[in-house]
């Protein structure tokens, strides 16, 4: 896996280091026999990454430097393959270039990465969790797992990096084609072409999908704790989740409604209480169980604590219950016109 071309071991360093850089002064790594994670806080030389390059000693990026990142990487943690390849389909919808990489133990990392200045950490991730949440995957780990450095965490979080010498052999952490997920036949060169993506990228993709806010809707939604009278308001697709239930997808739809009560502000435990009269509406198709009230927490507790904001309109959960009177689809339909004329682009 040296590649077509002899590339000389300097230059193999400057290509990787290109790609695979974040904080400087620090590098995770793990025992070759127990497997045990930890920390080095020693200069990323030419020669840390060439012990890695060489299967000496693992090197892991924290990617994350002040509030940018040179890349993002999704962490699949399964064998199955649906979901890297969903992701990487999705992705290219977007026209970002994702790469899946074959982890060191079984599972994906679908990399997308960024050119040398990096780009806002938030913006990536925000994107990234959009597609996740469009291919149904949306409690998938992502790397950097924070929008920024603080005080109160220097350094965030580091993830194995591809290339490491003592695993390629077997076929792990390479680079695969995505279709037949086989080994690319030379990594260098895929490497060498990967595809750079800037932040205006990320700001367009935001921007068209309304990811960072959007207009709000003033119909109401029932409250249980006052009698029901409206105090919360919600957008056409969901109240018509609540009113009618669901017969498909309601863990989906319970994560989105959930979504969509974190937005307007209600509670906790009242997006629970709510959701647990809306799945007794839920007639599930094919025999399956009504959603459980473990499940409606976990959901709630996903929509609650993690920066989702999304409408999840290009759901095919939610797409049935979309209206045309909805002021956010008139919204995103007038984004999308302007952005394609102001840059002959529609994606
Ligand atoms: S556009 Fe459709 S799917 Fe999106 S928020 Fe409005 S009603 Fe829901």
């Amino acid at each position: 896996m040296l590649g077509r071309h002899e590339r000389k071991t300097e230059d193999k360093i400057r290509l990787f280091r290109s790609f695979f850089s974040g904080l400087p002064q620090v590098y995770g790594t793990y025992d070759l026999k127990t497997g045990r994670a930890r920390q080095v806080k020693e200069q990323i030389t030419n020669e840390v990454l060439l012990a890695h390059l060489t299967g000496k000693q693992s090197y892991g990026v924290y990617l994350l430097a002040k509030d940018r990142t040179r890349a993002i990487a999704v962490d699949f943690d399964t064998r199955d393959r649906t979901a890297p390849s969903e992701f990487v389909a999705r992705a290219s919808h977007y026209d970002l270039s994702a790469y899946i990489e074959c982890s060191k133990s079984k599972g994906f990392h679908a990399w997308i990465f960024f050119d040398k200045q990096g780009v806002i950490a938030r913006k990536a991730r925000l994107v990234v969790q959009h597609i996740l949440e469009e291919i149904e995957q949306p409690q998938t780990e992502i790397f950097p797992k924070q929008d920024e450095i603080s005080a109160n965490m220097r350094y965030g979080n580091f993830i194995n990096t591809p290339l490491f010498g003592g695993l390629v052999p077997k076929g792990k952490t390479v680079f695969v084609d995505p279709a037949t997920f086989s080994p690319y036949p030379d990594q260098w060169d895929l490497l060498e072409s990967a595809k750079r993506h800037n932040e205006s990228a990320l700001n367009e993709i935001i921007e068209i999908n309304n990811l960072s806010e959007a207009p709000q809707h003033q119909s109401p939604i029932p409250n249980p704790e006052n009698g029901n009278r409206g105090t919360f308001s919600l957008p056409p697709c969901a109240q018509k989740m609540l009113r009618d239930g669901m017969s498909q997808f309601q863990r989906v739809g319970c994560f989105r409604l959930a979504v969509h009560f974190k937005r307007v502000g209600l509670p906790y435990d009242l997006a629970v209480a709510v959701l647990k009269t809306w799945a007794k509406k839920n007639r599930p198709a094919n025999g399956k169980e009504v959603i459980r009230e473990p499940e409606i927490q976990s959901q709630t507790s996903y929509a609650y604590e993690h920066p989702y904001s999304g409408y999840g309109c290009q759901s095919p959960a939610i797409e049935p219950y979309c209206e045309a009177s909805c002021p956010v689809k008139k919204w995103r339909e007038e984004k999308k016109a302007s952005s394609s004329e102001n840059t002959g682009k529609i994606r």
